[in-house]
């Protein structure tokens, strides 16, 4: 289990390090069954719709598959995403009839196409957050049958494919699974036929629409923006696991299937990485302003992110690192070229002496030493010692460095930066607080609510 999801993660780096533009979408492709069927997930159409971007980003980085295949784009209209726009340039999902080749999301909806028409596709389904709750008959002004949330959407009843063109049985179904999961019973699903073929203008632009008239089975699936993120990426979550079943896809989860285990596994390994690693910046509550950050200066174009959806742009004089539609952090560089002759660093670590790569996050439970290293100088970014330049040699405490300097909010992690002549070798940081590598390594974090609404 493990060594797939690390796998997920490599792979999803990978598509990051590729993109030149940190705000083109990614695709990842889960699974490794040629013969087996392929689902395609795409969240982030509208960029205001966290639940059905962030189930997209949880299947991409929680769950591995181990029969068929699901390839997941969860993040088609970034730049809308992290602007938490509907659209920026109007909406895209009216974009798949036709489209003038001067507007700016042109490449974007042409690759996408390409990505549905790919020969080994099977079947789509694009995630949504909608208003209120679909209704067949009218109920109130939130639950009647003008309102989206809630639904699993047609086009029409069925169309020719070699398999699953029966939309409305499998939509059906899914509705059931997931009513059969709620958690308030007036939360329920209902299967929404759009009947486009028979004359709705609107819905002939769309994407799923574009992909049953090219022989995909497509479906919209909308969770009600009356939720939080979690309940709405939860109810994505049951839809989506339902249409895996039903296309025979088989797979494990990494977290538990509840709205408190979506917002855990959201919130998990966030982490950019700059030059091969040298640099690894956690994002774990993350104090709003990093300043003096180390960067080359293409720092902007060749990091990775651990998550597709974790991403980082040019703003105001350095980068702003976004997570979704939220802002986590402001990175304010300092320019340096890097020196790669160093691959770790000797640290003593609560009296015990150890070799740390660089790159690496260690956890320290009281006070931590550097060894000198002939010809580099270490900076531990908060710590001054007068007529000390070279910070290596002394045991230095958490009380030892200034509670301004850390990376994150509660305090506990540092910055540890080594340097050769005027070159930047690389950094480590160390974690104060005595946890384990193992829970260092998951990092889940509790609390603070507003991360994925804000
Ligand atoms: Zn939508």
């Amino acid at each position: 289990m493990k060594y797939l999801f690390g796998l997920l993660l490599v792979l999803c780096m990978a598509t990051s390090a590729q993109a030149r533009n940190p705000l083109d979408f990614s695709l990842l492709k889960l699974g490794n069954d040629p013969a087996g069927p392929t689902l395609l997930v795409i969240g982030g159409i509208q960029g205001d719709e966290p639940g059905g971007f962030n189930a997209a980003g949880v299947l991409a980085s929680h769950y591995a598959i181990t029969k068929g295949n699901v390839w997941v784009v969860p993040n088609l209209n970034f730049p809308s995403i992290i602007n938490r726009s509907r659209g920026l340039h109007g909406d895209m999902n009216r974009k798949f009839a036709r489209l003038d080749k001067a507007d700016p999301e042109y490449d974007t909806v042409e690759k996408i196409k390409s990505i549905i028409l790919h020969p080994q596709v099977d079947m789509v389904l694009n995630l949504h957050d909608g208003s209120g709750f679909y209704r067949p008959k009218w109920e109130t002004s939130s639950r009647n049958p003008l309102r989206w949330g809630q639904s699993v959407i047609i086009d029409q009843s069925a169309i020719t494919a070699p398999r699953f063109g029966n939309l409305a049985e499998m939509a059906e179904r899914a509705v059931d699974e997931a009513n059969n999961a709620l958690l308030r019973s007036e939360d329920g699903y209902r299967l929404k036929n759009t009947h486009t073929r028979e004359g709705d203008s609107e819905m002939e632009k769309t994407l799923t629409y574009f992909a049953i008239t090219h022989g995909k089975p497509a479906f919209g699936v909308e969770a009600s923006k009356d939720f939080n993120t979690p309940v709405r990426a939860y109810y994505h979550v049951r839809v989506l696991e339902s249409f895996l079943r039903q296309a025979g896809i088989a797979f494990e989860r990494d977290f538990t299937l509840s709205p408190e285990g979506l917002d855990a596994a959201m919130r998990r390994n966030l982490h950019l990485a700059f030059h091969n690693g040298k640099v690894q910046l956690d994002m774990d509550d993350v104090r709003s302003t990093l300043r003096y950050v180390p960067l080359s200066r293409d720092a902007g174009t060749e990091f990775t992110s651990s998550k597709p959806l974790l991403t980082m742009v040019d703003e105001d004089n350095g980068f702003r690192v976004y997570y979704g539609n939220n802002r986590l952090t402001r990175l304010v560089p300092q320019y340096f070229d890097y020196d790669d002759s160093l691959n770790a660093l000797r640290l003593t670590v609560d009296g015990e002496a150890r070799s740390t790569p660089i790159g690496s996050v260690v956890p320290v439970r009281d006070a931590f030493e550097v060894a000198a290293e002939e010809g580099y100088r270490v900076n531990v970014i908060g710590f001054t010692r007068q007529g000390l330049e070279n910070e290596c040699g002394v045991p230095i405490r958490r009380a030892d460095i200034r509670d301004a300097y850390s990376v994150d909010n509660a305090g506990d992690v540092y910055r540890v930066e080594v340097y050769r002549g005027n070159k930047f070798s690389g950094m480590v940081l160390v974690r104060f607080g005595g946890q384990t590598p193992a829970a260092v390594a998951q990092h889940a974090v509790a609390g603070d609510e507003d991360t994925l609404g804000r």
